[in-house]
């Protein structure tokens, strides 16, 4: 069983994707070819943003977003210690500073209660992840920004394609990130990544970032980066679009498969009833994970931790970084594990690792209640 299966995936979109490629291959505009500015219309109507920006990855992403809004050394941004390091990584290559609110404990998305007390003069902007495929209470996040003028910036990294109040993760904010990295809900055979935004400025601004802060050739009007996304990994998306949303069921169709045979005897991750979760990834929280993981390996079950280490406690972290000691993050870090997950897994291979699971934590808990 894969953690995730990439070549079923590949086989069901195929001839497509065979066709879309051997047509880059044959105009050979390698950079800045016309399925680049195709991919970003593409998602800018799905998503309902004014522009969509393609991007060299999602952390690349991340970056330009944060330069376009100007955050510069000595600001700081608010955002969540339970993610990937790139969220971070962003704010602290500018020379900002992370300031880390803590994790709502149903959610595991940043406690929008916990940001005011954190906002200072430095503030510059709010980044939320949707973690695991899920919208951050994004409304309530925009009404704080709005109240002390900062800007909300969506690390969608792993959500792209989920509801929220109607609307689509990516168009939630002042500007939205995602990453095509092959494992995400959509994902190419490479590095890619996107910008959302509906303000004009921000994306002439990305859009310029993203080539060396170029306005017009040899002319920077301000400093960017190589930060574009090939032509081929465009082509790629292109061919895996029509099939996305049936892809999208598919992961409700697994995640509630699992939700029905482990509720009750593990801890989920809560999915509020006014958005929906893409589930990047199918995490449940455990005591005795290490325990638990090792039986799982052992029955030939792959299972993964997303994240063990909040970010304010990494190395080169912590020094950086300001805010609450994020106690949930930190408990939460300990316990968290992911579960196979993907359109094509099924009910059959679901009931496998349930089986294993549940086998695995009775044995712990009967281990427990004898020691
Ligand atoms: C994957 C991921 C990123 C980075 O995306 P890349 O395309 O790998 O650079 C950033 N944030 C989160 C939450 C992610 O899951």
């Amino acid at each position: 069983m894969d953690f995730i299966d990439l070549k079923s995936q590949y086989q069901a979109s195929r001839e497509l994707i065979n066709e879309r490629i051997q047509r880059v291959l044959d105009h050979g505009q390698y950079i800045m070819g016309p399925e680049v500015a195709e991919l970003e219309a593409a998602l800018a109507s799905y998503t309902g943003a004014r522009h969509c920006i393609t991007v060299a990855s999602g952390t690349e992403a991340l970056l330009i977003a944060l330069m376009a809004l100007g955050v510069k050394p000595g600001d700081e941004v608010i955002t969540t210690p339970f993610t990937f390091i790139a969220t971070a990584e962003a704010i602290v290559l500018l020379g900002a500073t992370p300031v880390f609110v803590d994790i709502d404990p149903v959610t595991c998305n940043l406690d929008p209660g916990q940001i005011e007390a954190q906002i200072t003069a430095r503030t510059r902007a709010i980044l939320p992840v949707s973690l695991y495929g899920q919208p951050a209470d994004m409304d309530e996040i925009n009404a704080i920004a709005a109240r002390h003028g900062l800007a909300v910036v969506e690390d969608g990294a792993q959500s792209f394609g989920a509801d929220y109040r109607g609307r689509k993760s990516g168009n939630l904010s002042t500007i939205g990130c995602t990453s095509f990295f092959p494992s995400k809900p959509l994902g190419c055979y490479g590095d890619g990544g996107a910008l959302f935004t509906s303000d004009d400025d921000l994306a002439r601004a990305m859009r310029e970032i993203r080539v060396h802060g170029q306005s017009r050739r040899y002319v920077h009007t301000r400093v960017g980066v190589g930060g574009r996304m090939d032509t081929l990994q465009c082509a790629i998306v292109l061919a895996k679009l029509p099939l996305f949303d049936w892809e999208l069921r598919q992961r409700q169709r697994a995640a509630a498969t699992y939700a029905a045979r482990l509720d009750g005897q593990v801890a989920l991750v809560g999915v509020r009833p006014d958005r929906s979760s893409v589930h990047a990834q199918y995490t449940v929280r455990l005591e005795q994970r290490g325990a638990l993981q090792q039986a799982l390996q052992a029955a030939g079950i792959p299972t993964a931790v997303h994240y063990p280490v909040p970010v304010h406690m990494q190395p080169a972290y912590a020094s950086l970084s300001a805010g609450a000691g994020c106690p949930v993050a930190r408990a939460y870090a300990d316990e968290v594990m992911s579960l196979p997950m993907g359109p094509y897994l099924t009910d059959e291979d679901i009931h496998k690792v349930c089986d294993a699971l549940l086998h695995a934590v009775a044995a712990c808990r009967q281990e427990a209640a004898t020691a």
